[in-house]
């Protein structure tokens, strides 16, 4: 069995090889990078024996080849900022991977497309179906909102002034944390089945902003009330607004084998 992770080089990627080389022999993984960037995890998966090969969304012909022999092909999805270009660029991989002989894809989509606004999660549908028309084997692993969106509400400001400012809103979050998503999708990886499967990575339990002003009055051990102020302006909202953050899955949790990152846990990151 080969498996090969794209994007290896990004956070979530390198979070999967970690995972995974505790799961698997070394041997069975494939970094796919585009460039020749060397993290601790990519060195330890070649000090073992494990194989780094050149991928780039944007050359076709580096994709077919790279592909070669592999059995389960993991395309984590482009980070580029323009969906068009995404959407070209997830077509080759999967075109490539089709050609050279991938059994099973596996591609990190963004959860609950259904109930988000059409223009927001449409790359990820549109890809999701291009993988279905393939007639390879798939898996979707639609990933929740990462939990780093927190970075720009102003925590450090928060806890200093004791007032968490937001926007009005019913807001809830299923959002988790990289790690917990590449521990699920390394044990999919690792697992055997899973085919013909799509699951929905969020949190099983949502939270709000007065949630999050009680985790940080503990973590700051100072009080930290939370305001809805409707004057506050941040492209954060209307993107936020665009996704469902609201819907909860357990498939999570159930490919972890263990309950998700708390929330104290999972923003005491953001806090340094
Ligand atoms: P990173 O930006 O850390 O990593 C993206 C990876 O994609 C990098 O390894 C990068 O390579 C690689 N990549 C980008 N363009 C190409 C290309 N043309 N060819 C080959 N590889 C390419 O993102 P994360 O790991 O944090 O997240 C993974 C993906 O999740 C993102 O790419 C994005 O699609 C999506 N995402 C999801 C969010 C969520 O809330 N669920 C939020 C933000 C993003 P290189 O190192 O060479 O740049």
């Amino acid at each position: 069995m080969t498996i090969m992770i794209t994007g290896g080089t990004g956070q979530l990627g390198n979070l999967i090889i970690a995972n995974l080389l505790v799961r698997v022999p070394a041997t069975e993984i494939i970094a796919g990078v585009r460039n020749g960037g060397m993290s601790a995890t990519l060195k330890a998966l070649k000090d073992q024996g494990g194989e780094v090969r050149c991928i780039d969304y944007d050359r076709p012909e580096t994709l077919q080849k790279a592909f070669a022999g592999v059995n389960k092909l993991l395309l984590i999805s482009s980070s580029h900022t323009d969906d068009t270009v995404r959407l070209t660029q997830h077509t080759s991989v999967i075109n490539a991977a089709k050609n050279a002989g991938v059994e099973h894809i596996l591609y990190t989509s963004f959860a609950f497309p259904q109930t988000s606004l059409k223009g927001s999660s449409s790359v990820h549908r549109f890809t999701e179906q291009v993988i279905f028309d393939s007639v390879m084997k798939y898996t979707i692993l639609r990933n929740g909102l990462y939990i780093d969106f927190v970075n720009v509400l102003g925590l450090q400001e928060a806890i200093q002034s004791g007032v968490l400012t937001t926007s009005a809103g019913d807001w809830r979050f299923n959002a988790v944390t990289r790690s917990d998503l590449a521990r699920a999708i390394a044990n999919v990886l690792a697992e055997k089945g899973h085919e013909q499967r799509i699951y929905e990575l969020a949190a099983p339990k949502t939270w709000n902003f007065a949630d999050l002003a009680e985790v940080l009055t503990a973590l700051a051990d100072k009080p930290v009330m939370h305001i809805e102020d409707v004057s506050v302006q941040h492209w954060i909202y209307p993107f936020l607004s665009s996704i469902d953050t609201g819907s909860t899955s357990k498939d999570l949790e159930q490919l972890m084998g263990k309950p998700i990152t708390s929330l104290e846990e999972s923003i005491a990151p953001f806090l340094n």
